[in-house]
């Protein structure tokens, strides 16, 4: 008997989910990704300071769903749409023919305009972003000590963070924990507990999106880890070495981007209504206005949802976006009406270096030691597979005790040179 064909485009948060949720049910699903796994990006900063390697926080999709029989996976990029055929077209040419199309390509980085500034200050999304910026600072560690090592001397290490988020917030702080803890007594010729972390925010504080008690706490918690936090510190250009901060040249050594969200080019790809920032819009069902058959989730979706608030770019909304999307193509298949989608909002945290972060859920508000605690149970729980979160609950209890980071280890010497050693 012949079954529904569900095409799902991304194996992140909301994709793979969708995936799960149809998983041995009556339908013939194909997950696509251009990747061969899935990334737990609330961890990747660890990777992008040695905390962890790649293969601690992602996984084989194919190795998560071995035992989901009627489950296809293409790796394989889309490029195209033909919502009228029902066609979603690869990069190879190849087209692959739909009943229901989920779309879960995930977001970039936006820079405002300014795409050059890429290469000078690289953001972090992917496995190879993280690897990238991992490179970067250890290779800077390994310039200065050589400079003054040749020379008798050299300045100080300049660390540049742009975007007082979570991520910039996380990176600053796991930075500043690397060079005053982690490498101190590693190098003999320039003394690491020196470098400057600076976290720059174009508002007047960090973590806009939680209260103004967690970002006070947030920012003293950094100010006792050494990072300098810059708001109202809006940077204006960024070139091979520096910044521009208001009207002032800071030279870096590296620079980071995690601000500013632009969603996948596939957004656009698809020609139907978007918001401001790109993201298309959507019906409470999750679908596109005018097409029952399109849903489009996560981070490339703008929702006001059944409770009458924006659903926020986070992966818990974009996981239940994609068991909820599913849920109503079977209650489709199955003869029943679809339900409206409502966020669960379980709380949010951000963790700033060893021991400290914070956490908000409602009312309630922890910092400190029993923020970072349960920031560490709650990431190392949703950790996709066992081995995984045995490994990582390892490497932390590890780093616990000794203070030091896995894999402190330049593997990309040869492409990242050229953007450091000068
Ligand atoms: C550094 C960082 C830290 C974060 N920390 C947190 C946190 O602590 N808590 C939290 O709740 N959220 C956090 N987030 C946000 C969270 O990760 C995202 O909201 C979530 O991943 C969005 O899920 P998604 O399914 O929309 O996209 P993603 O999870 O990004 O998945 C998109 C998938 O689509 C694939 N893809 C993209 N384009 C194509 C294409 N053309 N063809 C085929 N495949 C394609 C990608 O390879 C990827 O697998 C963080 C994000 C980052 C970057």
């Amino acid at each position: 008997m012949p079954t529904t064909r569900i095409v799902i485009v991304g194996g992140g948060f909301g994709g793979l989910h969708a995936a799960k949720a149809l998983s041995n049910e009556a339908v013939d699903v194909t997950l696509i990704d251009r990747k061969n796994h899935h990334t737990f990006q609330p961890l990747l900063y660890q990777v992008a300071l040695a905390l962890l390697s790649p293969g601690e926080i992602a996984s084989s999709l194919r190795h998560i769903l071995r035992a989901s029989r009627n489950v296809q996976i293409i790796l394989g990029e889309a490029v195209g749409f033909d919502i009228a055929a029902r066609q979603v077209t690869l990069s190879d040419g190849t087209a692959l023919e739909y009943e229901y199309l989920i779309v879960a390509a995930g977001a970039r980085h936006a820079y405002f305009g300014h795409d050059e500034w890429e290469r000078d200050a690289p953001g972090l999304k992917t496995i190879e972003d993280a690897v990238e910026i991992r490179s970067r600072l250890l290779l800077a560690f390994e310039a200065a000590e050589r400079e003054a090592h040749f020379t008798g001397g050299r300045a100080p290490l300049s660390f540049a963070v742009i975007g007082g988020g979570p991520t910039g917030v996380e990176l600053a702080g796991a930075i500043a924990d690397l060079s005053r803890r982690a490498l101190a007594k590693d190098f003999k010729s320039i003394d690491t507990t020196q470098a400057r972390v600076r976290l720059y925010e174009g508002a007047s504080r960090i973590l806009g999106a939680y209260s103004e008690d967690s970002s006070r706490k947030a920012a003293r918690q950094l100010e006792q880890l050494g990072v300098e936090v810059c708001t109202d510190s809006l940077v204006r250009a960024v070139e091979p070495g520096r910044i521009q901060v208001r009207d002032e040249w800071i030279v870096t050594d590296v620079t980071i981007w995690a601000t500013g969200v632009a969603p996948s080019p596939l957004a656009k790809a698809l020609g139907v209504a978007t918001d401001r920032s790109g993201r298309v819009l959507i019906e409470q069902d999750l679908s596109v206005p005018g097409h029952r058959e399109l849903f489009v989730i996560g981070d490339m979706a703008a929702l006001i949802d059944a409770n009458g608030k924006p659903v926020p770019g986070l992966a818990a909304a974009a996981l239940q976006q994609g068991q909820h999307a599913a849920r109503n193509i079977l209650s489709d298949v199955q003869g029943r009406s679809r339900e409206p989608f409502r966020y669960v909002d379980r709380g949010s945290m951000a963790t700033i270096g060893h021991h400290r972060a914070v956490a908000e859920f409602g009312r309630w508000h922890l910092s400190g030691i029993p923020a970072w605690l349960l920031w560490s149970v709650v990431h190392v729980f949703l950790l996709i597979g066992f081995r995984n979160r045995l490994a990582v609950m390892l490497q932390w209890i590890w780093a616990y005790v000794t203070r030091k980071g896995s894999s402190p280890l330049i593997t990309e010497f040869q492409r990242t040179e050229k953007n450091v050693l000068k």
